[in-house]
């Protein structure tokens, strides 16, 4: 059986580093709805990218403050087939960045041996803009190993990419390799939950050992989000609506339970500090 919260979990600070905002859940949920189940679950502030990248704006002009707009390089509804080959997805970049309509810019998807590559064009141009407004951007890499991942923050050091999913099925040696490699890669936990990636709680709802002592040990480098995206599941199609925000407080709940079995100062830092500091909320 899959983990259910078995007793209710003090509502400490929480920073959700990763929620999406997409054409697909926004025909089955509006902004209003979402700026209000943020704040329902005790959500100090949430990131979100959204395909199109627009749809940032209109959760945050719902939700004020609460909300961190990323800029996707999604621009359209199927933008993630075709971005890395339209030079106005930098244009765009910029002027979102310029007008500090966007904070961060992401989610960027790679998986191993499909198009786009590192050194495309435009990911070089949006990596330029991340160094020159001073932004994280969050990256997606599906990836075996962990080499894909040093590779990326050697060739940009001085950018804090945050990778999303702890690197997918990557395990806690391999991620300890990442953080140790590249002192501004941040690795944060989102769609680690037992209903997608899983491995990195038990039964219990508890971090597994190498897990816990990782976070022990690098308590600065890591940060948590939702990532209320539903459609991996086996009871959709893709033609469906997302109905991922439909789940988005059984999510909470999960990531609150770990992070409530470790010591006080990791899980404050994990659950809110870390990711103030990233997006400059401290
Ligand atoms: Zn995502």
């Amino acid at each position: 059986m899959l983990w259910a919260p078995a007793v209710t979990i003090a509502a400490e600070p929480f920073a959700d580093v990763h929620v999406h905002f997409n054409w697909d859940q926004r025909e089955v949920i509006d902004a209003a709805t979402v700026a209000h189940k943020l704040d329902a679950a005790g959500v100090e502030f949430a990131v979100v990218a959204s395909t199109p990248s627009v749809l940032a704006q209109e959760l945050a002009e719902a939700g004020g403050n609460r909300i961190i707009p990323l800029f996707s390089p999604y621009i359209h509804e199927l933008g993630r087939n075709d971005w890395y080959r339209d030079p106005r997805v930098v244009e765009l970049a910029e002027q979102g960045l310029r007008a500090n309509r966007y904070r961060g810019i992401g989610e960027v998807h790679f998986m191993a041996g499909f198009a786009p590559r590192f050194d495309n064009p435009v990911f070089r141009g949006l990596m330029s803009l991340a160094r020159d407004y001073r932004v994280p951007v969050l990256i997606h890499i599906d990836s075996g190993n962990e080499s894909a991942f040093i590779d990326l923050c050697r060739t940009y050091p001085d950018l804090d990419l945050v990778f999303a999913h702890a690197g997918g099925n990557l395990l806690p040696v391999h991620l300890r390799r990442i953080v140790e490699s590249c002192p501004r890669a941040w690795i944060e936990f989102s769609a680690r939950d037992p209903w997608r990636y899983g491995g990195l709680a038990g039964d219990d709802g508890l971090l597994l050992p190498g897990w816990r002592e990782l976070v022990i040990e690098h308590p600065d480098r890591f940060v948590t989000g939702t990532d209320p995206v539903w459609k991996v599941t086996r009871t959709q199609t893709w033609d469906q609506p997302d109905d991922g925000w439909d789940y988005f407080e059984q999510l909470i709940a999960w990531h609150r339970a770990w992070l409530a079995g470790l010591p006080d100062e990791v899980r404050r830092k994990i659950g809110v500090e870390n990711a103030r500091r990233l997006f400059g909320r401290d």
